[in-house]
């Protein structure tokens, strides 16, 4: 697919293309933005590609195309471009400069062999019978020979200092590059990529010390109705306002995410089902307490409110099987009534009674 967008956008027919796209995003009420715009150009090119079924699918169903779902359009369907790239250049200029250095040192190892030598060849001359201008043009030669490995030193140094800094530069520019893959752009949590991550580490450990593991799933309730009474923008905001909540309430061991559209996910390595549910009963009243206003006009919002489903890891249960779990009782709370936290285990007692 990527080939064949290339060649459209690199032709004289790249304006139609441009255009078209634009006139598409504003027939389905898409923003412009550089990535929907990226999005729809390469629908154009491949108008029954899986990106192009995908988007009408969810036009079709009404969905609208936030900002949220456009990342995970692009992240699902577009070729994995920018930040492999960036990985990639970073990863070359790396190997680059390391190259420099291997070199360096090479040469700094090889002009000092070079000294040695010159010393060992002095020692000799100076175990014979010496003359006064023979001994002086030795002392000349050895501080000649001296005075260039000082300078090659320096040179070596600099070169070294320069490299340390620039291979400094890279790591944190990879480790921007690591964040902004892993990162919620909306919220600032971790992405669902990031989280699925996590969760496999965190079964791993907890498989390997027997210690517990819960996993919770919180969704805002009634988020649609919202978005239609009061636009999305303020709807972004609202989300911004759940994912801090979320977020003060997540410091390591925890961990949070923006898990898809306005659901979240946390993880709780080592605490027990009663000490989940309190934290999650916790997040629930402050985001439910709090009278929401909207920026822009200072209107009242009313309040807003969350629903959450946990489960604990069993032993040997694969993730799905738990995250499988924390959904169902999310959807208990739902069904019971919303603005509430239930916990799976009790779910299975009471289905089981
Ligand atoms: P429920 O209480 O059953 O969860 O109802 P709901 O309306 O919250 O759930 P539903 O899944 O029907 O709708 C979710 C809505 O979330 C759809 C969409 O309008 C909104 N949404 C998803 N992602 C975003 C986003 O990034 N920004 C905004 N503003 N809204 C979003
Ligand atoms: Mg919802
Ligand atoms: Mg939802």
């Amino acid at each position: 697919m990527s080939a064949e967008v290339e060649v459209i956008l690199r032709s004289p027919d790249s304006y139609g293309v441009a255009r078209k796209a634009l006139e598409l995003m504003e027939l389905h009420k898409v923003w412009p933005t550089p990535i929907n715009y990226e999005l729809w150009t390469y629908c154009i090119g491949d108008p029954d590609g899986p990106l192009a079924t995908e988007i009408r699918r969810l036009l079709s169903g009404g969905e609208p195309i936030t900002e949220a779902v456009s990342e995970d359009l692009a992240a699902a369907y577009l070729p994995k471009g920018k930040v492999n790239e960036q990985i990639r250049d970073a990863g070359d200029q790396l190997s680059r400069e390391l190259e420099t250095v291997a070199k360096a040192i090479e040469e700094a190892s090889r002009s000092s062999e070079t000294y040695g030598a010159t010393l060992a060849d002095a020692s000799k001359e100076l175990t014979q019978d010496q003359g006064a201008d023979a001994v002086r043009k030795l002392v000349n030669h050895l501080s000649e020979a001296t005075r260039r490995v000082q300078r090659e030193n320096k040179s070596l140094e600099k070169r070294l200092k320069d490299s340390t800094s620039e291979v400094g530069r890279l790591k944190e520019h990879l480790e921007q590059v690591r964040r902004d893959a892993t990162t919620d752009s909306l919220t600032n949590l971790a992405n669902r990529k990031a989280f699925d991550e996590e969760l496999a580490r965190a079964r791993e450990d907890s498989q390997a010390t027997g210690n517990s593991l819960c996993l919770a799933v919180l969704d805002i309730d009634h988020f649609k109705r919202f978005n239609d009474t009061w636009g999305h923008q303020t709807g972004d905001q609202v989300l911004r306002y759940v994912a801090s909540v979320i977020g003060r309430l997540a410091a390591p061991p925890r961990f949070a995410a923006r898990y898809g559209g306005e659901e979240f996910g946390m993880l709780f390595p080592s605490e027990s089902v009663a000490e989940v549910c309190q934290v999650l009963e916790e997040i629930r009243e402050e985001v439910a307490s709090r009278l929401l206003r909207r920026r822009s006009t200072n209107e009242e919002l009313g309040a807003i409110t969350i629903s959450a489903g946990m489960a604990q890891l069993h032993p040997n249960e694969p993730v799905v099987c738990l995250i499988e779990r924390a959904d169902a009782a999310l959807y208990a709370s739902k069904r019971g009534g919303r603005n509430r936290v239930t916990n799976a285990e009790e779910l299975a007692v009471g289905a089981a009674a």
